[in-house]
């Protein structure tokens, strides 16, 4: 054990910034690591630990009661914990100078100081509220907390909502979606971006608007929102976007990101990031020695590109709050940086991603170097096809190379996908590599998954790419002068659909047509996701032709499709 941070009478006195995700756990922790310390949580709103992750299901009564939210209350904190929890209590001001904070208690106006040893900033972060014409128009909401939730559920019951608008395709904005139709409202969203869930690349996003569009949600895509305007009676809200459209309805949903919450911070002069964020090291402590930051304020380093970033996870608030809590008080503990490991169910389907987007590893490269990477697409099931129930599922699996480091995964399914996403998020954080997923021993039995799970398939596919022994192609790198476009399905399918120009040689004659093949030319074979393709690639290269399996078959080759016409 590392020294503790001490206080002059050898009993530390610990305050605590924000009652939420990363404050309250580091409070917790805090007691757990020492009975002699004095543990003060400030809190301005009047709840402290409540599920703000639950909040969108609050408002699509999937949660009806409020207080189920509530994981702990101030007077559990002081039962269990001897933690003094002050709500409606709000830190205005840090005094570096004399180690103190003062304090407006919301309820009675008093303004009062308290000294620290260690004060923890965990404020969390703003939804963000542009300002555009109408802006603070009535019906114009953001979520972030239960006063919100009770504003909109509200608005909703007394105004009868039945058409509303979403701005912004993100995570928060998707699960309003979902629980705001889930109450027969007729919704919209309206997204800057040609796509939503921006953590994901392009052609995952794709099934989920299509599985949106299903659900009878209405998509504007590429569009922002340029103001809104009351209509004459002030009972309905037209959302004008800058490219001169006006969509009408009855209330709107802001979901359009958070900003980190630095005022305290950035007013006592503590470092703020270019991002914006409070700037932290490993330990949580920021550039004042005696001050640590949490969760949703904080920029951190993303372990795969090694960049600073902003994420706004419960799960890295949490785990921070006990790392800064630990440091405190005497354990030398290390926050590991983040790679956005995040699940969000949209309607009927689960999307989840961990590590790089192909647009971040385009972007930001790895260590400031342009990344070398690859990538697989396996359209499956989440079990096997025999046992009742089998759904289709999408993985996206992004390797750098040579060496196949996972550097990031998508998974798009209706069953089975957070439980791929976790796999691949731990091979990521134990720097796993693709042969490591093809051994990976994962549990299977019919109803769960297959002997070679899903995750493996992934692995196999890049493991034979990068050994040479099934080498890849994408669809959009195809050189059409010089690869014969090989489709080795049967000829009834080929008739009912092909790519153009693709010759048809099904998988189970090749070894007789072989004559039949140019051996001065690339062959390209494809099927309908890869799998028979990687037969014929085999048999093709065993028997001397240059050959590259086309990653994804036919199904990805319509998402390419589509995705070029945009
Ligand atoms: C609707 C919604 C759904 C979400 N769903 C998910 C999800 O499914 N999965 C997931 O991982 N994450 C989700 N998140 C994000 C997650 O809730 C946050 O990442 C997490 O709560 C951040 O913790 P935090 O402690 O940094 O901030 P918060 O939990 O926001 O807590 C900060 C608290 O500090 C208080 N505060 C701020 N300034 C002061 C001050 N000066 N004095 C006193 N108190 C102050 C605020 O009132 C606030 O209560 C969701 C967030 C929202 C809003």
């Amino acid at each position: 054990m590392d020294q503790q941070f001490q206080g002059a009478a050898g009993r530390p006195r610990i305050l605590i910034v924000g009652g939420v995700a990363g404050g309250a756990s580091c409070a917790a922790r805090a007691r757990r690591m020492s009975e002699e310390a004095e543990i003060i949580m400030f809190e301005r709103g009047p709840f402290v630990s409540f599920a703000n992750c639950g909040l969108p299901y609050h408002v699509g009564n999937v949660i009806p009661d409020e207080a189920d939210l509530l994981v702990a209350t101030p007077e559990h904190f002081r039962a269990r914990f001897n933690i003094d929890v002050r709500v409606q209590n709000e830190v205005r001001l840090i005094d570096r100078d004399s180690k103190e904070v003062e304090v407006k208690d919301l309820t009675t106006g008093n303004v009062y100081r308290e000294s620290y040893d260690a004060l923890v900033l965990s404020p969390g972060a703003t939804p963000i509220r542009p300002p555009l014409p109408g802006i603070d128009l009535p019906g114009i909401f953001v979520l972030r907390t239960i006063p919100d939730s009770r504003e909109i559920r509200e608005w909703i019951d007394s105004r009868q909502v039945k058409r509303a608008i979403v701005v912004g395709g993100g995570f928060v904005g998707l699960e309003m979606v979902e629980n705001l139709a889930g109450r027969g409202i007729s919704v919209e969203i309206v997204e800057m971006l040609p796509q939503v869930m921006a953590v994901l690349d392009p052609e995952m996003a794709l099934p989920i608007e299509d599985h949106l569009t299903a659900k009878g949600v209405t998509l504007h895509l590429g569009d922002a929102v340029a103001g809104f305007e009351p209509d004459v009676d002030g009972n309905a809200i037209t959302v004008r976007t800058k490219s001169g459209q006006g969509y009408a309805c009855d209330m709107v949903i802001l979901a359009i990101g958070v900003r980190p919450e630095v005022k305290l911070a950035g007013e006592a002069g503590l470092e703020i990031g270019e991002l914006g964020g409070i700037r932290v090291d490993d330990r949580m402590r920021t550039s004042d020695g005696s001050i640590w930051a949490v969760g949703d304020a904080v920029e951190v380093r993303d372990v795969i590109t090694g960049q600073w970033t902003l994420l706004a996870l419960a799960g890295p608030a949490n785990r921070q709050g006990r790392i800064a809590a630990d440091v405190i008080l005497g354990r030398d503990s290390v926050f590991r940086g983040v790679q956005g490991t995040a699940v969000c169910g949209v309607f009927d389907i689960t999307v989840a991603a961990t590590g790089a987007s192909e647009r971040t590893l385009r972007r930001n490269g790895i260590n400031g170097k342009p990344a070398q990477y690859d990538k697989v697409y396996l359209h499956t099931t989440d079990h096997v096809d025999y046992y009742p129930g089998a759904r289709d599922m999408t993985i996206k699996l992004l390797f750098s190379t040579p060496d196949g480091k996972v550097l990031g995964a998508q998974v798009v399914g209706e069953d089975g996908v957070a439980k791929r996403i976790d796999v691949l998020s731990m091979a990521i954080q134990k720097g796993a590599t693709v042969f490591d997923l093809e051994e990976s021993e994962l549990c299977y039995a019919p109803q769960f998954g297959a002997a070679k799970d899903p995750v493996n398939i992934a692995g196999m596919i890049a493991a034979n790419a990068l050994r040479g022994d099934a080498p890849l192609v994408h669809w959009e790198d195809i050189d059409r002068a010089y690869s014969m476009i090989l489709d080795v399905r049967t000829p009834g399918e080929y008739e009912a659909g092909h790519v153009e120009g693709a010759v048809n040689m099904p998988v189970n004659a090749l070894r007789g047509r072989m004559e039949e093949l140019p051996r001065d030319r690339e062959i390209v074979p494809y099927c309908i996701v890869g799998y028979r393709s990687y037969f014929a690639t085999r048999i093709l290269r065993l028997n001397g032709f240059n050959v590259r399996n086309i990653i994804g078959g036919t199904m990805s080759h319509d998402i390419y499709q589509r995705l070029s016409r945009r």
